[in-house]
């Protein structure tokens, strides 16, 4: 059964997140917009919330115990989350994506090479003093992860991951998810014993659905075809809009294809395990220390980070001015990877 997190729980002492401790480390100004103001921007982005659909229906999927009805309730809750697919075209080009990879992953996994042992397991760790091995005083850590595992060789970290392309690089950069390894050390000291992690990667096929062409474009094309023979005439016939049904089927077709699923075993050592407890301790010391003296830090380095303009950018450029915080941004509580945190934890 998983653990619940609360602030009794805690102990009292304030809990972090990983995504708290790292957007501290990357911008100590982004961590106080998000995390002390509690600003959220009010449009997200929508690799976001595909991502996110994908993640609730692969926990959903996990989660099932009835094999006849799995499928089908994991499709019903796609079907839910797209509601408005048949009023907004982009809502239904992820419907589309989104129901053709997870039927390709039921047909692709249908039988697997473990046995989950948890589902969405959170967690509550300990940060210490790497020279003392004393607890901190002031924090604990705490997290969740998608899975654990049973291999043949032991108890993995099952991660979902969504990706446009798996090639050399996207798997080097995987080897950089502190945040996976930081996990596994917390689980290993509440008795899971892990050996590595599993990325269970869905890949998102770029085929779109077939729009057809025009009556004018027809003609165009007629005219340019029927200049090419001797006759003077062709049989062209004006191109429709691919159904929703064949659009389906041609993306299961492309979901059968070995490439359009990736599982990446990677094993942790010891060594990088110790080396991210001192980082984390670290990362607290130099919180605490900007917590003391009021300084939230611009790292304007990261301001463009992935190949996107950082979500408060606006509210930076503008000196952070209260109207630009309330057209732009929501007040919402930090903390939404972990539901059951939520009301109670108060930010790092
Ligand atoms: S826009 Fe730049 S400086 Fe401002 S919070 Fe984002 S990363 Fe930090």
């Amino acid at each position: 059964m998983s653990q619940s997190i609360t602030q009794t729980e805690a102990n009292d002492k304030t809990l972090l997140t990983y995504s708290a401790l790292n957007t501290f480390r990357n911008c100590p100004r982004k961590y106080k917009n998000r995390y002390l103001d509690n600003l959220r921007p009010r449009e997200r982005a929508e690799a976001l919330s595909f991502g996110s659909v994908i993640h609730t229906a692969i926990e959903l999927w996990y989660r099932s115990t009835d094999a006849e009805s799995r499928l089908r309730d994991v499709l019903a809750y796609i079907d839910d989350a797209f509601e408005n697919r048949v009023v907004d075209a982009n809502l239904m080009v992820q419907w589309h994506l989104a129901t053709a990879m997870i039927r390709g992953y039921a047909e692709r996994y249908a039988t697997e090479e473990f046995e989950v042992i948890e589902v969405e397991k959170e967690f509550v760790g300990e940060i210490r003093n790497p020279d003392t091995g004393r607890q901190s005083q002031t924090f604990r850590i705490a997290g969740k992860v998608d899975g654990i595992v049973r291999c043949h060789d032991g108890l993995y970290l099952l991660e979902h991951k969504t990706a446009s392309n798996v090639d050399a690089s996207y798997l080097d950069k995987l080897w950089t998810d502190t945040q996976i390894a930081l996990y596994c050390h917390y689980l290993r000291e509440q008795g899971y014993p892990i050996v590595g992690v599993i990325y269970n990667v869905l890949l998102k096929s770029r085929l779109k659905q077939g729009k057809g062409e025009t009556q004018e474009e027809y003609e165009v094309r007629h005219a340019e075809l029927a200049a090419k023979n001797k006759s003077g005439k062709s049989t062209a016939k004006r191109q429709l809009p691919e159904t929703d049904e064949e659009f389906q089927s041609r993306l299961m077709d492309w979901y059968s294809r070995p490439e359009a699923f990736h599982r990446e075993f990677i094993y942790l050592s010891e060594d990088r395990l110790a080396m991210l407890q001192e980082e984390v301790w670290e990362i607290t010391q130099q919180y605490l220390d900007a917590r003391r003296r009021g300084k939230w830090l611009l790292n304007t380095s990261n301001c463009f980070s992935y190949q996107r303009p950082c979500e408060y950018l606006a509210y930076c450029q503008s000196g952070f001015n209260a109207n630009v915080a309330d057209n732009l941004y929501e007040i919402a509580p930090p903390h939404e990877e972990l539901a059951s945190v939520d009301s109670d934890s108060q930010p790092f």
